[in-house]
């Protein structure tokens, strides 16, 4: 077999067999496929296509370039959840507790944040503390112990996709359904997971904008993971605005505690809920319904918070958080941006909030940046609520003043107030299974 045939098949619109995929795969892994080729191969890709029995052989081959976790000494279901990101989108320290505290294992794998969106490792480490680089060893014990577990990608994970996602950066094929569906679930897969519940976002703040295109995504992967063998679903929800109020990470952290002691803004904790009862239900085999009622009693027991307080310990963090979250890392000053007029918050520009966060310093704008955890906003009010004229609209939470002016500006062009309500949307647009 040779590198460029499989080049030259796929670029006229061919269908590449397993074993070419996975020829090519580990050859480039290993280094005997040059990246020139593969970058050849990517572009074929992108322009192309690939079939779902082509994008489930190489989901696969990327997958076993790496370790493939064996939790099967877990007495229970082993599921997660992925979420392709978004802003305020921080549900998985909420979902991951409650479905633990209902019996199924989560063994959680999360990457940081870039650009606008957040990261859920970045949240979680500005607990004081708290190690999200435990080894694949220490994390089988977290989980054994606790139930869940919450760690970074490591290099033994689908190191194909390491290399090839940097390679896709640079030669403009991120773009490709079946390379971003293959890139997400080789990850995924090898966190030895019986069931996964897909959170594909769609909207302003998201990286799929338009239904159409969420809808395709989340097909990808559901047949991926089906074409694998798991229980899997995906839910298509709402990024036309941040899910909860606070945006950055210690502020993020705060609001979790605050929805898994039941006081959490109602889309966040409506949206955990929904989700971690998927994980039950595909877990489990009960039905949704009855998955639900057990979430919601985990959360209004604090069977969820005792959890997630757990879990913080057993990874190093400083569990007194979730009784205080003070002890979080705050930011020097705090800064209001008042509505100008009364009425109602008809539109908030996702990607530009996300923007703003960022530009305060929550967030990174390239892989190297460094983030400070204790700056972001909290938006008072969501799309449809009530505001009085001078009242605040949001609050910056601000360590660095030479970033207040830009921050500020990008809040005031992306809050629309207007005379009228906008109907509301739903939160979960679809079902894909
Ligand atoms: N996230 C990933 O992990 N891979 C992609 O290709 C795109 C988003």
């Amino acid at each position: 077999m040779r590198a460029v045939d499989i080049i030259q098949k796929k670029r006229d619109g061919g269908a590449l067999s397993p074993d070419e995929i996975a020829f090519f795969i580990d050859g480039y892994t290993a280094g005997r496929v040059a990246d020139y080729q593969a970058s050849a191969l990517a572009m074929a890709v992108f322009f192309r296509g690939m079939t779902p029995e082509e994008t489930v052989a190489l989901t696969q081959s990327m997958m076993r370039t790496g370790e493939v976790l064996d939790l099967s000494a877990l007495p229970g279901p082993k599921v997660d959840k992925h979420s392709t990101g978004g802003v305020g989108d921080k549900t998985s320290l909420v979902l991951a507790p409650l479905a633990a505290s209902c019996g199924v294992f989560v063994p959680m794998i999360s990457g940081r944040g870039l650009g606008h969106t957040g990261g859920t490792l970045d949240k979680l480490e500005s607990i004081p503390g708290f190690r999200v680089g435990l080894s694949l060893d220490e994390f089988r014990d977290v989980l054994r112990r606790t139930g869940m577990g919450l760690i970074g990608q490591t290099p033994q994970i689908a190191p194909a996709d390491r290399k090839l996602y940097a390679l896709r950066d640079v030669t403009a094929t991120v773009e490709s359904r079946p390379l971003i569906a293959a890139s997400i679930m080789s990850k995924k897969m090898a966190e030895g997971i019986d069931a996964l519940v897909l959170d594909v976002k769609t909207g302003d703040g998201a990286f799929m904008k338009t239904l159409d295109d969420s809808r395709a995504l989340a097909r990808a992967m559901v047949d991926i993971g089906r074409g694998m063998g798991k229980n899997i679903a995906a839910l298509i929800t709402d990024m036309d605005q941040p899910l909860g109020n606070a945006v950055g990470n210690s502020l993020e952290v705060a609001e979790c505690v605050e929805a898994l002691s039941g006081r959490g803004p109602a889309d966040l904790v409506e949206l955990s809920v929904e989700l971690a009862a998927w994980m039950v239900h595909l877990g489990h085999g009960e039905p949704l319904e009855a998955a639900r009622a057990r979430i919601v009693e985990a959360l209004a027991s604090g069977e969820g918070l005792r959890k997630f307080r757990e879990v913080i310990a057993l990874q190093g963090g400083d569990p007194a958080v979730v009784e205080d979250p003070g002890r979080l890392p705050r930011a020097r000053r705090t800064v209001d941006i008042a509505a100008e007029s009364g009425g109602f918050v008809t539109h908030i520009a996702c990607a530009a909030v996300g923007h703003a966060a960022m530009v305060l310093g929550a967030g990174r704008e390239t892989v190297d940046s460094a983030i400070d955890p204790a700056v972001g906003l909290v938006l008072h009010g969501k799309v449809g609520d009530g505001v009085k004229k001078g009242e605040p609209l949001v609050t910056l939470h601000v360590n660095d003043e030479a970033r207040l002016a830009e921050a500020t500006a990008l809040i005031r062009s992306a809050v629309h107030v207007g005379p009228k309500a906008p109907p509301r949307t739903r939160l979960v647009r679809e079902v894909i299974q």
